[in-house]
């Protein structure tokens, strides 16, 4: 996913590195360097120029200029700065309520949610211990259900049994009261997705999660899409309210945009990553390690 950009920084922070002693000059001219490799890679401008001020103001200083390795250090920056963009730290998926807690999925269609969802519920039935079940409200998309029912036997994780010609709304509530009777841990919900954010999606997910109370209500966005990504997660956090966000196709080779504006410009972690099509390519978003795969 980041590969042209990896190269690019390298190529400025080589020239950086080979220089020794740095001038004002030479950091300010790396940095428009930068600059311009991450708005190629699709990041948005104001968290391209927010980033780029950071770094200067704090490379700029004399104490970096004078050290021994100002190249070395400006580089350091750069890395800080860039975990800092990603989100910091890790943050885990939230199981802490009372049974079944509520993971609820939204998106566009396309992006991935009913395989995240599965890839989800399988995780945490697997490496958590949890007793999870998965129910499917997308009553629009023909074989929507059946898809999610198809995954879940694939990866031994329960499906609430479809009853054809319920709506989202009752099917969350005949979902909720199974989970409880059958003492399940955790309850992942699967809405259905538009093509395009609008206001009969948002309402009927809103309509969802009012019924449902879930503690994370986590946004599945195609990487690939880029900026759009992004403005899709702030549409469904003005309108829902989101926890994270879990962002699909990381495996393919966009140019990154997405992964690197999200946390900025929405305010919400990216807690996932989907790596494939298979139940276990998924992983958790470690901002730190993605920065140093950035910077090689
Ligand atoms: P939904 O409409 O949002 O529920 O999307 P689906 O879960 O049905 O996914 C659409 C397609 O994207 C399917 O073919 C998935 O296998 C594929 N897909 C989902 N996540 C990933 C991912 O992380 N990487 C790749 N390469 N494909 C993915």
């Amino acid at each position: 996913m980041f590969d042209s950009l990896s190269e690019r920084l390298s190529g400025i922070f080589d020239g950086l590195k080979r220089r020794g002693a740095l001038k004002e000059s030479d950091v300010s001219d790396a940095l428009r360097e930068v600059r311009i490799a991450l708005l190629e890679a699709d990041v948005a401008l104001p968290v391209v120029k927010d980033f780029v001020n950071r770094v200067k103001d704090k490379a700029i200083g004399q104490s970096v200029l004078k050290s021994v390795t100002p190249g070395q250090q400006v580089i350091k920056i750069v890395h800080d700065e860039l975990v800092a963009m990603l989100g910091a730290e890790a943050s885990g998926i939230n199981l802490l309520g009372v049974p079944p807690v509520v993971i609820l999925m939204v998106g566009l269609q396309g992006s991935g949610k009913t395989t995240t969802t599965a890839k989800l519920a399988k995780r945490l039935t697997e490496k958590e211990g949890k007793k999870v079940m998965m129910a499917s409200l997308d009553v629009r998309r023909p074989a929507a259900q059946e898809q999610l029912k198809v995954l879940g036997e694939q990866i031994g994780v329960k499906t609430l049994p479809i009853v054809a010609g319920q709506m989202p709304v009752d099917i969350t509530r005949r979902a909720m009261d199974a989970a409880r009777l059958q003492g399940f841990d955790v309850l992942m919900l699967d809405t259905a997705g538009r093509l395009h954010v609008d206001a009969e999606l948002m309402a009927e997910v809103k309509a969802v999660r009012d019924a449902s109370q879930p503690l994370e209500t986590l946004l599945v966005a195609d990487s690939l899409t880029g900026q759009d990504a992004v403005n899709v997660a702030k549409a469904f956090d003005g309108e829902v309210g989101i926890t994270g966000v879990a962002l699909t196709r990381m495996d393919g080779d966009g140019r990154g945009g997405a992964a690197l504006s999200m946390r900025a410009v929405t305010g919400k972690p990216i807690k996932l990553a989907g790596f494939g099509e298979k139940m276990d390519a998924l992983e958790d978003f470690h901002p730190e390690r993605v920065a140093s795969r950035i910077l090689g």
